[in-house]
């Protein structure tokens, strides 16, 4: 019987840790957010170290406002999808903005935008990916690009996490003529960032090309947030990279930029872009606000900002852990603003998460299968909208916690 299936199962997670529980927020997006529905008399508000708001746009007032100018003029929703009735200028604006922003990286540059960055990886993958094809993946790629893969009727070959000598020796042996290598820039669990130069020339030897999933880099990384591309300052017709909106531009959504003829072919051809909804124009129109300010000077601010608070608290969390080996943590090698503090075992990240959060910290633990067995941890994400106080606050609860368990 299907329910008594699915009890057992659920059950057996739960002995394992595996359970996940959401939480409701009853404020916006923000370091201190209210969690409602409790059972707390007073409301709380924790510091939380969890959104991938790394700007703090998700409630900057002027998006706010550009969101509601456009659900003002274009209404609440697209009525269809992109190729019926649903494209709109608000669409065609941001496209036009995004490939101006990508052309320094990507000769002919052209951009599709899509609802969701999960919607996206699925049309690279399943749109390039056709039976002829070979897809090289990083074993760490977000679960979007595995997914991706596994619908693609192309093989598909994974290389372990960053080990480029292994990518080229299965390059090396693959003889279909297609080759498209698949990573992350910046590693969503991790933080660590993909060596794009040596895959750029990994490429040019091998006549491959780079899908290159930037969710983590755009916005934030870059002179003026461009991301991993600009950052690196490569320039190629091989990158087809796909960036989220819903993440440092704080708004939704999600594009891919590359040259114009692979946009065509994703254009007639990706089925999740296709046989879609089109997002509200109003969110393509607060997206372009968003933009503006990101290649602005509050945008440069911003960013300044977020790389003061990921230099102190590494820098502090590397001493503290220093002094106290015994609580057993590690920080994971990451210049961006996802911060891992790999714990190992399930139990323990979740004890550590429950422990910070009765200091008023919200952390979430991070588990398997999210990240591979036996390196649970919590990914603490930064923003510009903590203060230099949040930081401190987080510091001081984590060297209580490492006295604690020595
Ligand atoms: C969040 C994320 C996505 C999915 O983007 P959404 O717009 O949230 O669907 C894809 N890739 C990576 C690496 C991500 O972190």
């Amino acid at each position: 019987m299907l329910i008594d299936h699915l009890n057992q199962q659920l059950l057996e997670r739960a002995a394992k840790g595996l359970q996940r529980q959401r939480r409701t927020v009853a404020t916006v997006c923000a370091p201190h957010q209210q969690v409602g529905g409790s059972t707390d008399a007073v409301p709380r508000a924790p510091l939380g170290f969890c959104s991938n708001d790394y700007l703090g746009l998700a409630s900057h007032p002027a998006l706010m406002d550009a969101l509601a100018e456009g659900a003002r003029y274009w209404g609440a929703g697209s009525g269809a999808s992109h190729l019926v009735s649903g494209h709109s200028q608000a669409h065609a604006a941001l496209e036009a903005l995004l490939a101006q922003w990508m052309a320094p990286a990507i000769p002919e540059a052209r951009v599709l935008s899509f609802s969701t960055g999960y919607m996206a990886n699925l049309a690279l993958l399943t749109a390039l990916g056709d039976a002829g094809a070979t897809l090289f993946c990083d074993k760490r790629n977000h679960a979007s690009l595995i997914d991706g893969a596994r619908l693609a009727k192309a093989e598909v070959q994974r290389y372990p996490h960053g080990d480029l000598t292994a990518l080229e020796r299965q390059l090396q042996a693959c003889a279909t003529p297609l080759r498209l290598i698949v990573t992350d820039t910046v590693f969503s669990m991790d933080g660590d960032q993909a060596d794009l130069p040596a895959l750029l020339a990994l490429a040019e030897r091998h006549d491959a090309w780079l899908i290159l999933d930037d969710a983590h880099g755009f916005g934030v990384l870059g002179p003026q947030g461009q991301g991993s591309l600009a950052q690196a300052g490569l320039r190629s017709e091989r990158f087809i990279l796909m960036g989220t909106l819903g993440k440092a531009a704080g708004v939704s959504g999600a594009f891919v930029a590359a040259h114009r003829v692979i946009i065509d072919w994703l254009l007639q051809t990706a089925r999740t872009y296709v046989f879609t909804t089109a997002a509200p124009p109003a969110l393509a129109h607060a997206v372009c606000a968003s933009l503006r300010l990101i290649a602005g000077e509050e945008g440069a601010r911003r960013r300044a900002r977020l790389r003061q608070h990921i230099a102190r608290l590494r820098g502090d969390l590397q001493d503290l852990i220093d002094t106290h080996p015994a609580c057993g943590w590690t920080l994971g090698a990451s210049d961006t603003a996802i911060q891992p503090l790999i714990v190992g075992d399930n139990a323990r990240a979740l004890a550590l998460s429950a422990a910070l959060e009765a200091k008023g910290l919200w952390i979430p633990a991070i588990r398997p299968p999210t990240v591979p067995p036996g390196t649970a941890r919590l990914r603490i994400s930064l923003s510009a909208a903590h203060t230099d106080d949040d930081v401190q606050c987080l510091l001081a609860a984590l060297q209580s916690l490492a006295k604690e368990s020595t």
